[in-house]
């Protein structure tokens, strides 16, 4: 029995995004059939690749292509590609399975008018399907998945809900019909001949299945010998094939234009942005493959928590094998797109076997290093631009491509204690070291403003010693997995001691007796109590050993959820700050003083307080402070 005919309400936030999507994108709204278009093919290669390991999927209906068909008001765009199941159908059109959501839409909601979201905006979500909306005042969308006798029809306005039910569909794929909105056939016909053809060639031309679209044509009348019978002519309808599917990367590099790139880069990327840098190879010889590769201007929204969808795309002499090869790029890189095609590959290769591959490992380190040379030699503006997109994951190449990690670690940038913003190398940071500077400095934050103003570099500052800023959770792992840059070792402003003056040993004598008795009445928040090698105006700060967990890595294990071992660090003092001085004399005069105790946590609050860490109890740092600048407390 068949299921009854349901109606769902679409998700709110699907329902938001249509609106977003209708109301900013009505310059472009031819757009939507490239989306359409573009889906429909990936159908096809999902059918294809899944075919390959069984075969019935395929069945008889071979001839893989996208049809459009236009009728009055409405056009149809249909493939007989891998289908969806009814489920399927609720969870990719219903809902927005995508994890970025929640940041485009907060993103939209930021930019405070509607003018403000571009479709740049939009394209870094890539909305596909839900552009129909732009142009359709109903979409209904019949779909059978390949292997099963079910299909099912999914039909909405657009307004809230949609319906769904099982429905009879005799032939696999997917078909949908969009019921156009009258001004659209007025403004620009969608129904019309000429206006599909110019829409397809522009955005779709390269696309690798026939799209075919039924013509009318004039053709002269044939006698019964089939010579054309003079001024007789007879209107047919014939199917033509409206997309050349030239493979874009078997062209010369100087033949593709910069458009022909950005519709290629959106079509295998469903991102509408034009990329920020393209590779274009043809190697010959005993690794033979041609690639076209891109890297993207923006990153998308869910680049770090979704499973990225739309990757490279694997060919062999220009049959699609795979989509999303893996295998082809490793996951620092997994931002680029685009396509490879090896033709040494079988077409029968499985995922399982690609990994093996000796062809596959060859051609992904050969592409690597492509990559890493285009990032090396790309001009510094856009550099740092793909820096800003993508620095979080491509650094994690230092940890993951050894043989790659020094020419990786020439394109880290940091910003620094004394570069006023701007982005340094280390290569930079290196050259323009004190004569007499062994190390790298770096110091490690949430924040450029606190790192910047950390107690723990006022001595360096004094030194004019330049200090690496790292803002970025994964630059701790850099560092430790880096460890030096040209015989260079890294060291952590924060951890250990400094070891720039010599310290006055007849003056940290005097000091001995009233840090043994600080250290004992803190032993429950510090290991030790010591002079600072740090220090230059701030009384107090809080370092770790050489071999400790920085604060800030602290921080960051302890948000994910991870157990962290409690580390105590040291409290080191500046024995030149009147507070110390004046806490000495009244130690001197009276070591049960009571107040010694409260000058005591007020040293450590101070400590706390300057790395912007959190104090156990405000309000009694908040007394002492007022106390002080009202000047009491002796
Ligand atoms: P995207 O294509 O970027 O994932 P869309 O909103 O365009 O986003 O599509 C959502 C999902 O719906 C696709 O990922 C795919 O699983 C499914 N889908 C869309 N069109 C088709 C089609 N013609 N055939 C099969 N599945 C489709």
């Amino acid at each position: 029995m068949k299921a009854k005919k349901q109606t769902h309400q679409f998700k709110t936030e699907v329902q938001q995004l249509m609106n977003i999507i209708i109301n900013s994108l009505y310059s472009h709204k031819e757009i939507f059939l490239r989306e359409l278009v573009s889906n429909a093919s990936d159908a096809l290669d999902k059918l294809r690749f899944k075919a390959q390991t069984d075969s019935h999927l395929m069945g008889t209906d071979t001839d893989l292509k996208i049809k459009i068909t236009r009728k009055k008001n409405t056009l149809e765009i249909s493939d007989n590609g891998i289908g969806m199941t009814f489920d399927e159908v609720v969870e990719n059109i219903g809902t927005i399975a995508k994890s970025g959501t929640a940041g485009f839409l907060e993103a939209v909601g930021a930019a405070k008018n509607q003018e403000a979201v571009t479709p740049e905006l939009i394209g870094q979500f890539g909305v596909g399907f839900y552009s129909a909306f732009i142009v359709a005042e109903k979409i209904t969308l019949t779909t059978r998945a390949a292997g099963s006798d079910k299909g099912c029809r999914w039909e909405s306005a657009g307004d809230g809900s949609y319906t769904i039910e099982e429905f009879d569909k005799e032939t696999r794929g997917t078909t949908i019909t969009l019921q156009l909105k009258k001004v659209d056939t007025e403004d620009q016909d969608f129904t019309d001949e000429w206006t599909i053809r110019g829409i397809i060639k522009r955005h779709s031309d390269f696309v690798g299945y026939p799209v075919v679209m039924d013509v009318e044509k004039t053709e002269p009348v044939l006698d019964a010998d089939g010579t054309p019978e003079k001024d007789k002519t007879v209107k047919v309808i014939r199917e033509e094939t409206l997309n050349s599917m030239k493979a874009i990367w078997t062209k010369d590099k100087n033949e593709v234009t910069e458009e022909e790139h950005s519709e290629f880069y959106q079509h295998v990327s469903h991102d509408w942005n034009p990329p920020l840098a393209h590779l274009h190879l043809k190697l010959e010889g005993t690794t033979e493959y041609s690639a076209l590769l891109y890297i993207p201007s923006k990153a998308p929204f869910d680049l770090f928590t979704h499973e990225q969808k739309h990757g490279i795309q694997l060919y062999s002499k220009r049959v699609f094998i795979m989509e999303n090869c893996k295998e082809l790029m490793p996951q620092y890189l997994a931002f680029v797109k685009g396509v490879v095609d090896a033709p040494d590959l079988n077409l029968n290769v499985s995922r399982e076997i690609l990994q093996q591959d000796a062809l596959v490992r060859n051609i992904k380190k050969n592409l690597v290093k492509k990559i890493l040379d285009l990032l090396a030699d790309m001009e510094q503006e856009k550099y740092e631009t793909f820096y800003k997109e993508f620095a979080y994951i491509f650094k994690s190449g230092i940890s993951q491509d050894f043989d790659n990690k020094d020419k990786i670690a020439a394109l880290l940038r940091y910003k620094t204690t004394k570069s006023d913003g701007k982005w340094v190398s280390l290569k930079d940071y290196v050259t323009r070291m004190q004569t007499d500077q062994k190390d790298v400095y770096y110091i490690t934050g949430e924040s450029l403003t606190t790192l910047i103003n950390s107690p723990h570099l006022e001595a360096l500052k004094e030194k004019d010693i330049e200090v690496l800023l790292m803002t970025d959770p994964i630059d701790e792992w850099v560092i430790r997995d880096l460890h030096e840059f040209e015989k260079k070792t890294f060291k952590s402003a924060e951890k250990g001691d400094l070891d720039l003056d010599k310290p006055d040993e007849k003056k940290k004598e005097e000091y001995d007796t009233l840090f043994e008795f600080l250290k004992s009445n803190l032993t429950e928040k510090v290991k030790d109590v010591k002079l600072s090698t740090h220090l230059k105006n701030s009384v107090a700060c809080l370092s770790g050993g050489d071999y400790d967990m920085s604060a800030y890595m602290e921080k960051i294990l302890k948000a994910s959820g991870q157990e962290v071992p409690q580390s105590k660090r040291v409290l080191e003092l500046n024995m030149n700050h009147p507070l110390l001085v004046k806490i000495k004399i009244i130690f001197e005069k009276n070591k049960d003083a009571d107040i010694l105790k409260d000058y005591t946590t007020f040293l450590y609050d101070m400590a706390v307080v300057s790395e912007g860490g959190k104090l156990d109890d405000p309000a009694r740092f908040n007394k002492m402070i007022g106390n002080l600048t009202a000047g009491g407390i002796n």
